[in-house]
C-alpha cells in the first residue's frame, strides 16, 4: 500500500521513449458466465469426468483460483485449514479489486479518499486531493474479504474442505494422479481431525508464505519481511477523524526499511509496521508506530494483536509438473509497499484460467506448460512494476533525509495523481511529459537536499561521537 507513492514512477516510465510492456489492466475474462475454450491439443482426455484441481489455502489466492476453476468446468477442491482465519493484514486494496472481483460495497469497511504521508520530523502531507468524487481505497478486514471470496466459489461449485494439508504423494508416471493427504475437520469430534487423501490431476499451491506446497515441490526459500499490526479501538471521536483516512508513517524509528500505517476499519484502526533487515526489534518499531500516532489513538483498547512474514520477492521456483504457486506462496507481494492483496486474488485467477485453457474446460490433462503459460502472463504484465519499486526502495527508504524527500515530494499535485492512478487502476497513467519533466527536476531537487542533509547529520554524528570520546 506505500507503494501507492512511489507508484508515480511506474507512470513516470510510460511517457519516455521506453515501450512500456507492463500494462497491468488486464481484461477480467471471467464474468459470471463459464468459461468456453476452443483450444485444441494432444494431451489425452479424462474418461468420465472432468479434470479435478485441488487449490491449498483458501485467502484471496486460494478463493478466486477456485471460483475461476469451478466457473471453467474443473472439479475444484480448496483445502482451508481455518475456515474463520483473520490473516494478519492492513486489508487495504485497490479500486480495481472492487471491479474485477465484483465485490459488494457491504465487505468493505471503509472507503479511504484522503492518505497523510508523515516524515521522519512528522511533517504531514496530505494526498487524496485528486481523486474522483467515486474514488477510494478500499478497507476489508480480511476474516470478511476471504470468507466472501470462498463462499461464492462454492456457490459456483468448488468444494470447500476444512482440513490442514500435509504433504503430497508426486506421481511416478505421466499423467498419473497427486495423492494429498490432509487432516479433515469436517467431521471431527472433540476437536481431533481425521486423516484423509484426495487424488488429483494439478494442484494449485495458495498457502501463503509459509506453503507447504513450495516445500513439496522444493520450491526454494525467499527473503521475507516480519509485518505486526495490532488492532485498536479507539473512541468514537478519535475514530471520527479516521473516518475515510488513513496514515503512513516513515522514519527509521517505525522502521528501518519500511513504513509504519494506521489503517480504518469498521469499529477500530489497524496500527502495525515491518522490517526485513532488523526483524529482532519489530516491537520496538511498533511501539514507535503507536508513540508518532498517540494523539489520534489516545484511549484506545488493543484488540488483536498479529504479525506474520510477508515475501519480498518470487521464489527460485513456482511451477515444477502439475503443480504451481500463487498469492504469497509463489512470493507476489509488492517490495517495500506490502500490497499483496490484489496480487494474489490476480494470480489465483490467472493460473486457473490457465488451467481451464489447457484442458479445455475440464476435458483433457494438463502439463506443465499447459501452467507456464500463467509464469509468462504473469511475468509479463507485473515484472517490471515489481522492479520499480525495488529500484524506488532503495533510493528513498535508505535514510531519514531520503524520507523527508519522498514525503515532500508528494505533496506535488501531480505526483498525487499519478499515484493514485496507478495504485487504484493497477495500469500505468499516461503521463504528461512537461510534468514528468517538472517532476523528474524536482525529485532530483529533493534527493540533491536529502543527501546534503545526510551529510551534514553524519558530520554531527562523528563530532558528538568526538566528543563523547574526549570526554
Ligand atoms: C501485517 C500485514 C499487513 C498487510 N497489509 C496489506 C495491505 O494493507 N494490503 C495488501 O494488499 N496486502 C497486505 N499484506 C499482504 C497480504 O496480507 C498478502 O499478500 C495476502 O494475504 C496474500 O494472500 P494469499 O491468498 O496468497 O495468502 P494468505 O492470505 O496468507 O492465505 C493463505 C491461506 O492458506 C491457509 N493455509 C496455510 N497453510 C495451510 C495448510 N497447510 N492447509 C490448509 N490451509 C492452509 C491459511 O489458513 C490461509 O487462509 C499485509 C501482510 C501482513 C502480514
Amino acid at each position: 500500500m506505500a507503494s501507492i507513492a512511489l507508484k508515480a514512477f511506474v507512470g513516470l516510465r510510460q511517457s519516455s521513449s521506453e515501450k512500456p510492456n507492463f500494462t497491468t489492466q488486464v481484461k477480467p475474462i471471467i464474468a459470471h458466465r463459464k468459461l468456453r475454450v476452443n483450444a485444441s491439443k494432444y494431451s489425452p482426455k479424462v474418461a468420465g469426468r472432468n479434470l479435478r484441481v485441488a487449490i491449498i489455502g483458501g485467502g484471496p489466492a486460494g478463493g478466486a483460483a477456485a471460483e475461476t476453476l469451478a466457473k471453467g468446468g474443473i472439479e475444484t477442491f480448496l483445502i482451508e485449514r481455518k475456515l474463520d482465519n483473520c490473516k494478519p493484514c492492513g486489508g487495504a486494496i485497490p479500486l480495481c479489486m472492487v471491479g474485477e472481483f465484483d465485490l459488494p460495497l457491504d465487505i468493505i469497511d471503509r472507503r479511504v479518499t484522503k492518505m497523510k504521508m508523515i516524515s521522519p520530523s512528522n511533517v504531514a502531507v496530505d494526498i487524496g486531493g485528486t481523486l474522483k468524487p467515486h474514488e477510494y481505497i478500499g478497507m476489508v478486514r480480511r476474516e470478511v474479504l476471504d470468507d466472501y471470496l470462498r463462499t461464492r466459489a462454492k456457490e459456483n461449485g468448488a468444494n470447500i474442505i476444512n482440513g490442514l494439508f500435509l504433504k503430497m504423494d508426486l506421481p511416478k508416471e505421466k499423467n498419473t494422479p497427486y495423492l494429498l493427504h490432509y487432516t479433515g475437520y469436517d467431521e471431527k469430534t472433540g476437536g481431533v481431525g481425521v486423516k484423509k487423501t484426495l487424488e488429483v490431476d494439478a494442484v494449485i499451491g495458495a498457502d501463503g508464505a509459509n506453503s507447504r506446497v513450495a516445500k513439496s515441490i522444493n520450491a526454494g526459500d525467499y527473503d521475507y519481511a516480519i509485518a505486526f499490526q495490532e488492532r485498536i479501538r479507539i473512541p468514537d471521536d478519535k475514530m471520527a477523524y479516521y473516518e475515510n483516512l488513513a496514515e503512513m508513517y516513515v522514519g527509521d524509528d517505525v522502521s528501518p526499511d519500511f513504513y509504519g500505517w494506521v489503517f480504518p476499519k469498521c469499529d477500530h484502526v489497524a496500527v502495525g509496521t515491518g522490517t526485513v533487515t532488523h526483524k529482532g526489534d519489530i516491537k520496538k518499531f511498533q511501539l514507535a508506530t503507536r508513540k508518532r500516532a498517540n494523539d489520534k489513538i489516545l484511549g484506545g483498547k488493543i484488540i488483536r494483536v498479529e504479525a506474520h512474514p510477508i515475501p519480498e520477492h518470487p521464489r527460485p521456483r513456482r511451477l515444477s509438473g502439475r503443480v504451481a504457486l500463487v498469492g504469497d506462496a509463489a512470493g507476489y507481494v509488492t517490495k517495500c509497499s506490502g500490497e499483496g492483496i490484489y496480487f494474489a486474488a490476480k494470480s489465483g485467477r490467472m493460473c486457473a484460467e490457465a488451467i481451464i485453457e489447457g484442458s479445455e474446460n475440464g476435458k483433457r490433462m494438463v502439463d506443465e506448460g499447459d501452467l507456464r503459460k500463467y509464469l509468462e502472463k504473469w511475468d509479463k504484465t507485473y515484472w517490471p512494476t515489481y522492479k520499480v519499486l525495488d529500484v524506488l526502495q532503495k533510493v528513498f527508504y535508505r535514510s531519514n533525509p531520503a524520507r523527508e524527500a519522498f514525503v515532500e515530494m508528494c505533496a506535488d499535485e501531480y505526483v498525487q495523481k499519478m499515484t493514485f492512478d496507478s495504485y487504484l487502476y493497477k495500469t500505468v497513467a499516461p503521463g504528461n511529459p512537461l510534468q514528468d519533466l517538472k517532476l523528474a527536476v524536482n525529485t532530483i531537487g529533493s534527493l540533491v537536499r536529502a543527501n546534503a542533509l545526510r551529510r551534514e547529520m553524519e558530520k554531527l554524528n562523528v563530532r558528538s561521537k568526538y566528543k563523547q570520546v574526549k570526554q
